[in-house]
Parts: structure tokens; sequence; C-alpha cells
């Protein structure tokens, strides 16, 4: 049996042409998996009854199941875990913003990068996730925002994975998304983060996305971020911020670095007049993050105080930065938290 669920309508039609299914047919498919929820094919009522029974003794609709879920006490922040045929889950947040709903995608189950701040890479990668998989996650909060007559309007891929580690599925699931028979999301609704995979971080440049692209900095030099990313020693910092100038320069839009301000770590006075320093002349934005405290880790945030010094010592230089709003602190939103209280015993 061969799952369709995160084929394009084009993919359909090369995989239905045994059936003599005629194309719009495999559109029709398509809209019923996608934004009608069906997960059979004997819902679909507008396709002829022998060719759904047909379809049915070969093809399956395989989308994500719940396995919990949480709500942070104002009720503006939900995590899902959500697990596929094999029986690996991730987590995505969904996030209630004034601006729409906005959800945080995870890309691969767990993480390889090492990143020593992190929940999701404490046990290692499992795999990458398939088209289907992130499109599942996506579904399955959109559908459940249906109910309330809402739907999924921005999109994060920040969950669990390296997103650039697995690049042909994440850049086909960001053009399936769009797709007017899929969810139709604009493309500047979404920002890809990426921990600095500098060879891939200039291919997407070429795609000519209208995507954010966000990098995950974390550090003002080589010597601090090595210490806590150790995917630097292969990419140092400034191939980095190089990538991510071009990455401006090609399509024009923003580079958000997100900084994670850790207690004695990378919040000193002279880290911030580093950070201006390397970000100079560049169109690109400064996302602080309070660190979330991670059961697994000894990293401490820095007092609020501190974190609006931080950040004013930047705007000083003329850097713009912002101070990320923390949501669903309560519920363990950092990524990865969620499952690895489920994987523990
Ligand atoms: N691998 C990609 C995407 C996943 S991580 C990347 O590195 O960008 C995305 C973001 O999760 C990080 O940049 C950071 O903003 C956030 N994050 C991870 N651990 C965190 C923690 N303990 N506290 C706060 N934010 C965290």
């Amino acid at each position: 049996m061969q799952n369709i669920f995160g084929l394009t309508v084009e993919e359909l039609t090369v995989l239905l042409r045994p059936w003599k299914v005629p194309a719009y047919r495999a559109r029709q498919i398509a809209e019923w998996m996608y934004q009608r929820q069906a997960d059979s094919f004997s819902v679909m009522t507008n396709l002829p009854a022998v060719l759904r029974e047909q379809l049915a003794e070969k093809l399956l609709i395989q989308r994500a199941s719940m396995l919990d879920r949480w709500d942070s006490a104002d009720r503006r922040t939900t995590k899902f875990l959500l697990a596929f045929a094999d029986g690996v889950a991730v987590e995505t947040v969904l996030m209630r913003h004034s601006y729409g709903n906005s959800i945080c995608v995870s890309t691969q189950a767990g993480c390889a990068m090492g990143c020593v701040f992190c929940a999701s890479t404490v046990h290692g990668v499992v795999r990458n996730l398939t088209v289907g998989e992130m499109l599942a996650q996506t579904i399955f909060i959109n559908d459940f925002l249906k109910s309330g007559q809402e739907r999924v309007d921005t999109m994060v891929l920040m969950g669990s994975g390296e997103p650039l580690m697995n690049y042909e599925n994440v850049l086909g699931f960001i053009r399936l998304v769009h797709e007017p028979y899929c969810l139709n999301l604009g493309y500047r609704n979404i920002t890809l983060s990426t921990s600095g995979i500098v060879p891939q971080m200039y291919a997407l440049a070429k795609e000519n996305l209208p995507i954010t692209l966000s990098v995950s900095l974390h550090a003002p030099n080589d010597e601090i971020r090595s210490q806590l990313m150790p995917v630097n020693k292969k990419y140092p910092i400034a191939a980095v911020v190089a990538a991510g100038r071009d990455y401006a320069e090609q399509t024009k839009r923003r580079v958000t670095y997100e900084y994670i301000l850790i207690d004695g770590v990378n919040d000193s006075e002279e880290a911030a007049r580093e950070l201006s320093q390397l970000l100079r002349h560049q169109l690109a934005s400064v996302n602080l993050i309070p660190i979330n405290p991670v059961a697994e880790r000894h990293l401490q945030r820095p007092s609020a105080e501190h974190v609006e010094r931080f950040a004013a010592m930047l705007e000083r230089c003329h850097i713009t930065a912002t101070v990320r709003r923390e949501m669903g602190t309560d519920i363990q939103a950092a990524c990865g938290q969620l499952r690895n209280q489920h994987l523990k015993p």
C-alpha cells in the first residue's frame, strides 16, 4: 500500500495513470485530502464509486495522530505531540497572536546539531520527516482551527530538526503548502530557521522564494559560538553571516538573526558591541530570546533588566532588535522539551 498524503497534483496525476484517471480527478483527490479532511477514498463522493473502491485497494491516506496536547495557562499556546505511521512522534506548536494563528513545524524527528541549549538534540536525530509528515502537522492544526472558523495564517519552520539538513523535503513541503488546492499559504508568511548550513543557505537564496530566513546565531564570535553550537566548527560565524547577507541581497528580504540570551555566556556589553559590528550595514534584525532553561542543561536566563540593556545597546549601535515575547513557557514550548518528557520512562 502506498501513502498519497503529501503528493502534489502533478505527482498524483502520474501515480493514477494506471487507473486511467483524468487529471482533474487528481485535483479533486488533493482537495479532499488537504482541504476537506478526507482520510479515506470512501468519503470522496464526487468520484465514481468503482474508482473509489479500486484506489482504496492500493493507496492509503496517512495523516498524523495526536498522542498528547498541552495548553498554556493563558490558552494562547497549544502544543501537540503528533505521531506518524511508524510511531515516530514530533511536536507542533500553535500560537495565537493578535495578527493571526502561527504554527511552529518540526522538520526532523530529533536533531543532529548538538546545540548545548536545545532540548531537541538531547537524543540525537531519528530521521528526516517526509513532505507528507510536515504537511500532516500543518493540516492537523488547520483542521483543529477550522471548527472555530479560523485557519493557519503564518508558519515558522522552527520546531525540532535542522530544515536545511532535510533540504529537498522541506522545499517540497513549502511549495505544496502554498498551492491553492492545499492551504494557499503565502510564501511571505513562511519563515525558515537554520543553525547556519552555509551551502544550503546559498542554494535557498537561488530558489527565488520570498520566504523569510532566520539564522540562529546565538553568539558574536567563533569562540563563544563554537561552545554553544558544534556546527560552527564546520561553518564559522563569518561564513554564516556572509551567506545571510547574500540571502538578503538576492531576495531583498530582511534576515532575522536569533540570539538566545544566556546568563554569563553571551550577554555582556562587549558581546552586544561585537554583534553590532558583525551585522553592520546589512538588511538584518536581531531577535533576542531569553533562554528557556532546559531540564537536561544548566544554562540560566539573564534578568529582564539585563535583557533590556542588551537590546538597548544594539539599538544604540543602529541594529534593529526585538525581544521575543514569551509564549508557552509554562508548557515547555521550547522545541523538544515535551517530546523528551514522553521519551522518559
Ligand atoms: N535547527 C534550526 C531550527 C530549530 S531551532 C535552527 O537552529 O534555527 C529554532 C530555535 O529554537 C532557535 O534558534 C532558538 O530560537 C529556539 N530554541 C532552542 N532551544 C531553546 C531554548 N532552550 N530556549 C529558547 N529558545 C530555544
